[in-house]
């Protein structure tokens, strides 16, 4: 397959095979540049090779030169293209998008953060904070952007006795889960233990214990943040409220985040695991687990509906891997007897296999088995309202078994309980207004197969479109909609005056922007 691109001026063409299910090639520019790679990762370096080659590419010595400046300034590293560490800061969790920033900085302190968003307004250019890239998707165009990496803000902090977690803006949940849990706490943590505390917690956040205890982000009670002015500030309930309202939910549209701090919840044992059916019956055990969810359940449940795909590649467990699923889990804040009890509807359907236990909290972050490395995919999200039994069907129809479907994973999560009550103090994430979250997601492992595998994913959200709630959930929105659509009229009117107050001239570049539309 032969591929042409320009970037930076240059003419790039590619010639690309799949070899045993590996990507592999060549890329060459024209002018004798010419750089075999296998995988995506090393797609995206032959392509950085080629442009950003030194001696030969004099844009890249005046990139250098031009943030000197800043590099005097903070003790974090300021990288430009062809610098050995590009590629691997400027990575997405999503290897489908390519991060071309004018820099970026890993900033090794708050002090650093200070310093790059005072240098980024004294010469023209936006601010795009980011912690692990996990939601990179959105962004707009970043050639005129810092990219501030805050990976490397790595603080953890647990007080046991106050049940708070103190963490450095780069901690991924992994981190503070297991600490918490040996202390029998849990955080609200969501699906997967390798993303980032700070878009999570931004964006809403939204885990195994959500009709319980609420969405992370109204858990918060302390962040530190550098706003456009270049100030750092430690905003909570009693200092800057305004703004601090407006991050729990507002994402990173008002500065960047250096540390937050959140509450913590006890939880020595929860009663969780899945039950896998094949994937078949996929009808028939969707259609009771909506039966089971819409007869109403305790605060004390979160569940999660799934049909799964699992592509044949070595690095999915072998137990899995290459194999098709119907699976229905849970997590249940109680006993294992009334856990059991509570759940019986659903294991007198007679699964494969049952793994519910009690387990400690940390084992939460094992149960979607989410992938924990980059990889491409796309992906789709709705929010869904009063999803009926014809539901169910629409939603087998386009990604159960016989629907051609090949996604990977295509799920509904319960919501309701403490996500639909609006807490005293909560902040512009106050609620997640819908009974069902779907996602769809399917890996995209040829590049010509983008195309297909974003349709697949959008037609399932598309044929729920009459139990479309109307609003969209942030977190999960891996493309760039207009942001109005997350929140209710009040809350983005509010949310929007707040981002004229405190950045007037729209320093920041978050994934998704609180912007006039
Ligand atoms: C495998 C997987 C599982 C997931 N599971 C869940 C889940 O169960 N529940 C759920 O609610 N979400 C879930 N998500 C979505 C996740 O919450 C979002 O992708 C979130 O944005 C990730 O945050 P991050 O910091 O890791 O990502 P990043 O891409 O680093 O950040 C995303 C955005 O957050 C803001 N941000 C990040 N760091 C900073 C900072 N230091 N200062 C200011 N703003 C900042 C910026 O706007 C940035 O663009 C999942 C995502 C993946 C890929």
């Amino acid at each position: 397959m032969l591929l042409s691109m320009q970037r930076r001026q240059l003419n790039l063409s590619l010639d690309l095979e799949l070899l045993d299910g590996e990507l592999q090639g060549r890329c060459h520019d024209g002018n004798g540049g010419d750089h075999r790679f296998s995988g995506w990762l090393g797609l995206i370096g032959a392509i950085d090779s080629l442009v950003t080659d030194d001696g030969r590419n004099p844009m890249l010595i005046s990139q250098s030169s031009r943030f000197a400046e800043l590099q005097s300034r903070i003790d974090g590293q300021v990288l430009v293209a062809g610098d050995d560490a590009w590629d691997a800061s400027r990575q997405t969790f999503n290897l489908t998008h390519d991060q071309q920033p004018a820099a970026i900085v890993r900033v090794a302190s708050a002090e650093d953060v200070a310093e790059a968003v005072r240098f980024a307004a004294e010469h023209g250019m936006r601010v795009a904070p980011q912690s692990t890239g996990h939601n990179a998707g959105p962004i707009e165009a970043l050639e005129d952007a810092l990219l501030v990496r805050t990976d490397d803000l790595q603080e953890i902090s647990i007080d046991v006795a106050a049940r708070r977690a103190r963490v450095g803006s780069g901690v991924r949940w992994a981190e503070v889960a297991d600490r918490a849990s040996a202390v029998g706490l849990a955080p609200l943590s969501g699906s997967s233990r390798d993303v980032g505390i700070t878009g999570y917690s931004l964006g809403g956040g939204m885990g195994w214990l959500a009709r319980k205890h609420g969405l992370q982000t109204n858990a918060l009670t302390a962040v530190e943040i550098v706003t456009a002015d270049g100030e750092l500030r430690r905003i909570d309930h009693d200092n800057e409220t305004d703004l601090f309202w407006a991050v729990r939910g507002g994402g990173g549209n008002y500065g960047v985040v250096t540390a937050l701090e959140f509450e913590l919840f006890p939880a020595p044992e929860i009663y969780a695991g899945s039950l896998f059916f094949p994937y078949e019956r996929a009808r028939e055990v969707m259609h009771a687990w909506h039966e089971f969810v819409s007869a109403g359940l305790p605060d004390e449940i979160t569940t999660v509906a799934r049909v799964m795909q699992f592509p044949p590649m070595e690095e999915i467990p072998e137990m899995v891997r290459g194999k098709s699923f119907t699976i229905l889990q849970a997590a249940y804040l109680g006993s294992e007897a009334d856990g059991a009890e509570l759940l019986r509807p659903l294991t007198d359907l007679g699964p494969d296999m049952n793994t519910f236990a009690m387990v400690e909290p940390a084992a939460l972050g094992h149960l979607a088995m989410d992938p924990e490395q980059p990889m491409p995919y796309a992906d789709s999200s709705r929010m869904l309202s009063n999803l009926s039994a014809a539901g169910i069907d629409a939603f087998l129809d386009t990604a159960g078994p016989g629907s051609g479907s090949q996604l990977a994973n295509v799920e509904l999560r319960s919501l309701g309980g403490a996500l639909a009550r609006r807490a005293p103090g909560a902040g512009a994430r106050a609620t997640l207004d819908g009974d069902y979250l779907l996602f769809a997601v399917g890996g995209v492992f040829t590049p010509d197969a983008y195309d297909e595998v974003a349709r697949q994913a959008e037609s399932v959200s598309q044929a729920l479109t009459p139990w479309d709630s109307g609003t969209r959930y942030l977190n999960f929105e891996g493309g760039d909609v207009d942001a109005q659509v997350f929140f209710d009229a009040d809350s983005w009117r509010l949310l929007r005056a707040l981002r004229d107050h405190w950045d007037p001239k729209g320093l920041f570049l978050a994934n998704h922007e609180i912007k006039e539309s």
